[in-house]
């Protein structure tokens, strides 16, 4: 009943905007559409009972996004989740009584208050590579993503530099991380959490520091966030070949990055984070934005590879552009996004557990539906090793490799060492995928690097 009323409140404000463009916003029509569309899907769902801050994507072929992976949520312990809620109504009844202007609570105590001693001890190395963000996680009782870019904005200096208002800040960062569906295995606040420490990480690196403003790691870190916004447990093929409204928005390109680029945007604009910025600056970060996000398209990693490729080739990257700088960031965005191999063994290996699960659990769906399976979303025909295995060798390694010649420090080396060892130790596991040909893939190819990528961009591990 509820869905109805959002397919067609949404069909007659497609035409509406379609019929009527505003000059004040820059966006074509599709963009603006398509923000709209998010926009009436938050508001429209509170109206009509939906649990306000559970924003999904809407159901098709019977399947809800919301419980898509809910064998995971179904499986977690009870306990777990009444912590959450409680805590959920904590920071509620916090957040009212900060909008209400009650005059003894400052923010600063509200923060002390949510940092819990062993959470705030981890936060001291942040910036160490075997940061364990599983840990963090459970410490801050699956707050990680909001505590962790929160204590990197301050500790940049880009909450008073920019002028932020607190209150907004962890207002945005709350909504950033339940729009991630934490019933997904892998895609949810725990994997950006994840990827903003990486980006951390990268953004301290010499040759980034030394080049990038302010503005570079605000944005860095933002899209760092938000890069995986709402997704919902499934890839663009999957969107494309159920016919989804999405994929019919973002005609079939980079739909996954879009709408998360677009959810970025539209908690941006609803919390008012930079509503105090001149208008133009913030549609700037917003545009920006997209374009890091957008660079987290697996599929388009040859491209963002060879450019990178070229540039150092030629020893053309001038950091001093800001067109360069913002090339770093986004072949930095990469880098994070899929790291989860040059990871140590234990952290490494539960984002592998992870990221197949979700994979199997799509090409269950795709089986129980008759539809075609995806590359390495069988389980039948892929293990968790087979899959590994082949994306550190045709995604994972190029990308680092590239990457440490553009940055070679000791974090690049690190890197490239736990590569090669969770490799070897998949390798280990699973002697005969260790070869050229992978498991999986549904054209039998040698060891020519496009098809088997293309196979794992069409499993898209990380996006
Ligand atoms: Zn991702």
């Amino acid at each position: 009943m509820g869905i109805a009323l959002i397919l067609s409140i949404i069909t007659v404000l497609v035409r509406w905007i379609f019929s009527k463009r505003r000059g004040a916003i820059s966006y074509d029509s599709s963009d603006q559409t398509a923000l709209y569309i998010r926009m009436l899907d938050v508001r429209v769902r509170s109206q009509v009972g939906f649990e306000p801050e559970r924003r999904g994507s809407h159901p098709y072929l019977g399947v809800d996004f919301r419980t898509l992976h809910s064998r995971a949520e179904s499986a977690g312990s009870i306990p777990a989740r009444r912590i959450r809620r409680l805590f959920s109504f904590q920071r509620h009844l916090l957040s009212s009584r900060l909008l209400r202007g009650a005059p003894h609570l400052n923010t600063l105590h509200i923060l002390d208050e949510d940092y819990c001693g062993q959470a705030k001890c981890m936060l001291e190395k942040v910036g160490t590579w075997n940061f364990d963000i599983f840990l963090f996680d459970r410490l801050t009782n699956g707050n990680s993503l909001v505590f962790l870019t929160f204590h990197l904005l301050n500790q940049y200096g880009l909450i008073e530099l920019f002028q932020l208002d607190m209150v907004k800040v962890r207002q945005f960062l709350v909504l950033v991380q339940e729009d991630y569906h934490n019933q997904n295995p892998y895609h949810n606040a725990v994997h950006a959490a994840d990827v903003t420490q990486a980006m951390h990480c990268y953004l301290r690196e010499p040759k980034l520091a030394q080049s990038l403003t302010s503005f570079d790691i605000l944005l860095g870190l933002l899209a760092a966030a938000t890069h995986d916004l709402d997704h919902p447990g499934v890839n663009q093929p999957f969107l494309i070949k159920t016919n989804h409204y999405l994929a019919a928005l973002y005609r079939n390109t980079s739909v996954l990055e879009n709408h998360h680029w677009r959810s970025a945007v539209g908690l941006l604009r609803e919390t008012e984070l930079f509503s105090h910025l001149p208008a133009e600056d913030s549609l700037g970060i917003e545009r920006q934005l997209g374009s890091l996000i957008l660079a987290t398209d697996i599929s388009r990693q040859n491209e963002y590879l060879s450019r990178f490729r070229t540039h150092l080739d030629e020893n053309s990257l001038c950091l001093g552009h800001s067109s360069h700088r913002h090339f770093s960031l986004q072949m930095a965005l990469k880098c994070a996004d899929i790291c989860n191999p040059c990871r140590p063994w234990e952290l490494s290996k539960q984002w592998s557990e992870k990221v197949t699960e979700e994979f199997f659990h799509q090409g269950d769906i795709e089986k129980k539906h008759k539809l075609e399976i995806s590359p390495l979303c069988d389980s039948e025909a892929n293990t968790i090793a087979s899959v590994q295995i082949g994306f550190m060798t045709y995604v994972v390694e190029p990308l680092f490799a590239e990457w440490a010649r553009f940055s070679d420090t000791r974090l690049s080396q690190t890197m490239l060492g736990h590569l090669g060892l969770n490799k070897a130790s998949w390798s280990a596991m699973e002697p005969e995928a260790s070869g050229s040909s992978e498991e999986g893939e549904s054209e039998p190819t040698r060891a020519t690097e496009e098809p088997s990528s293309r196979a794992l961009s069409q499993g898209s591990q990380e996006s």
